[in-house]
Parts: C-alpha cells; structure tokens; sequence
C-alpha cells in the first residue's frame, strides 16, 4: 500500500503499524506486530515480553528488543503483579518504565509487555495505550472468528490451528512433556439428530445442541479442549492423557449424555470415535481416522466410544492406505 508522502514521518510510521497490525489473522503474530509497532514508534531503550506459564513464579522471556538493558527486579516483579493492562512505573535504575498486560495463548497464565523509555512524554503514554486497544480489539475480533455462535464452544477454525500447533510442539519435544501421556482426539455425533429437529423443530435442536455443549464442558477437565466441528458433530481434544483415561472420561461423558433429560425432547444420545494423535500425522489424518471409528460406532448400535486403533488391532476396519493423497483442510 503506498502512503502519501505529505504525512509526517510519525504519522507515516503509525499508519504502517496499524496496517500491519490489522493484518495479522493469528493471535501471536499480532502480539508480534505490536512489539514491532511499539519499537519503531516510541524507539524504547528496553522492550520485553515476559510470561508465566501456569502457577508458576519464574517468568520466560517471549521476546526482546536487541539493545535491551535487563529490567531491574522491581519491574519484574510489579510486572509478575500487574492488575488491569496498564501502569507507569516511574523511574527505577535510570529508565522510565511501562507495563502492558497483553492476552496471550499462556495457559493459566499472564503475559506482561515492559517498555523502558528515558523517560515518557503525555504523547508517548497516549500512543501506547492507543495500540494496546488496537491490538485489544483485533484479538477479540479474532477470538470472536474462532467461536462457533450458537454453542460458545471454539469452531472449526480453531480446532484446526491448534491440532497444527500441537502438532508442532509434539514434534521438537517440550522439555516437560510426559511421554507416557499422549493426546487423542474424539469425533463425537449427535444419534438420529435429523428425528429431534423432524419431531420438535429446529429451534428446539439448536436448543439441544447448546445443552450438548455444555454437557461436553460439564464432563470434561479444564484442559481439554471442545469444539463444535459443524451441525451436530462436534470435536474434543484431550491432552496429555494416557490411554485408559481417555477411554474412561470419553465413556463418562457418552453416559452422561445417555441420562440428561433435555427439556421437551427426552433422551438423545451420541456416538463417539477415538483415535490416538501420532505427532509425525497430519491434522486431516487424525479427523479421518477418528471419523473411521465414529462410522463403525454408528454402524454398530450407536450410543458407544469406539477406538481407531483398537478397531484396527482387532481387524474390525482395514489399515487406511497411506500411500493415497490426503486432503489438506
Ligand atoms: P446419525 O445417528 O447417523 O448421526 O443420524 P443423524 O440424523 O444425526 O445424521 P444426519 O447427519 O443425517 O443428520 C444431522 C442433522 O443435523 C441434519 C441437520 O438438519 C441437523 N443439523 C445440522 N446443523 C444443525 C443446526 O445448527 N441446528 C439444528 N437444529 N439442526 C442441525
Ligand atoms: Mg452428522
Ligand atoms: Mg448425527
């Protein structure tokens, strides 16, 4: 895009940063973007995005300026507490400091952006706070793409993002990572839904599908992850699990369903497929093989978890042909 060249270089240099800002269509590189916008705006002496992970007290750096002087420890720490997204600190060991709160994929934890001036003016104040809201805006605008309306539950989209990034960080093996916990993922699909919108309508399905999602959180740990994948398909992510666990909290949940009463339409129930995630497959393969199991639950009873490997162990459905092509999303 080009810009007219009458603007003034500070102005040029914002409308280029919330361009490129604006452009980002994930959240870390917008986080990106806004460290690269508030260093060539301001030009602070020191900008570090740190966080913590978890419960934990010892912070990571996520990213640095490269003349960065270390913040001094009070920073850090008034970092480690900062309530709200924005505080001047003041001067501390020769710099004036600023910390903004930003909201980050950490989970169960925060992530704090410190910006070291010599010292801020009024309008250096205003034009960080200004892209803190530009940036604030476009993450709940990106956050909002990624929810599925009817369900709150994250959609299609994100669920494929983040199997990409799982996938990701499986492969170069997170210090931390338990290897005898894997991940697996459930296809899940509502029994004879077409009979409950045919028999009540469809607003009393959509109805159905909302208190299905919320059965789904109901029955699920915090750290497992629901999506709806389309109509009354819908996706869970269990991390970090092994085996007889995710049987078990798959077939609690399938139960769970089985005895809910939903209001004027009784008893449904839902047909589970699991498949273990491979860290060297591609998300599409995953689904598919999930997908697998969930056709021979529905073609054998319905209202049961049926595994992909166990079905495969067992002879019950063919090792897929890997030398086909794969459909990428
Ligand atoms: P099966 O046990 O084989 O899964 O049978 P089924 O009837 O559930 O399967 P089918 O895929 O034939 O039907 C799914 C139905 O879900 C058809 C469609 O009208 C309905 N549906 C999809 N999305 C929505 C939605 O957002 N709201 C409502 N009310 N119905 C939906
Ligand atoms: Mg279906
Ligand atoms: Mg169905």
């Amino acid at each position: 895009m080009s810009i007219p060249n009458e603007l003034s270089p500070a102005s040029d240099a914002l409308l280029t940063n919330i361009i490129t800002l604006t452009e980002q269509r994930d959240q870390l590189s917008l986080e990106y973007s806004l460290f690269l916008a508030l260093e060539d705006i301001l030009e602070p002496a020191a900008l570090l995005a740190v966080e913590w992970p978890g419960q934990r007290d010892e912070y990571q750096v996520v990213h640095e300026s490269p003349s960065l002087p270390q913040p001094p420890a009070s920073v850090l720490e008034a970092a480690h507490g900062l309530s709200g997204d924005f505080r001047h600190l003041g001067m501390r060991e020769g710099l004036d400091w600023l910390l903004l709160g930003i909201e980050a994929m950490v989970e169960n934890g925060r992530r704090v952006l410190i910006l070291g001036l010599s010292g801020w003016s009024q309008n250096d104040l205003r034009m960080a706070r200004g892209m803190l809201r530009v940036y604030q805006n476009f993450t709940q605008l990106l956050n909002d793409s990624e929810k599925d309306t009817l369900t709150g539950l994250m959609n299609r989209r994100r669920l494929e993002k983040h199997l990409v990034e799982l996938l990701a960080a499986r492969r170069l093996g997170r210090r931390d990572y338990d290897t005898q916990r894997q991940d697996y993922l459930a296809v899940l699909d509502i029994d004879r839904f077409k009979a409950v919108n045919d028999n009540f309508g469809h607003l009393i399905g959509d109805e159905v599908l909302l208190l299905f999602a919320n059965v789904m959180r109901q029955s699920l740990r915090d750290e497992d992850r629901c999506y709806r994948y389309g109509g009354e398909e819908f996706i869970v992510l269990l991390r970090e699990i092994n085996r007889d666990q995710a049987l078990m909290v798959l077939e609690r949940l399938r139960a769970k369903v089985a005895s809910h009463i939903f209001p004027q339409v009784g008893h449904i129930t839902v047909s589970i497929g699991v498949t273990l995630v491979e860290h060297q497959q591609l998300p599409p393969q995953i689904i598919e093989e999930a997908d697998r199991a969930l056709y021979y639950a529905k073609g054998h009873g319905r209202d049961q978890v049926r595994e992909f490997q166990a079905l495969i162990q067992a002879g019950e459905i063919e090792v897929p042909d890997v030398s086909g092509s794969v459909e990428l999303f």
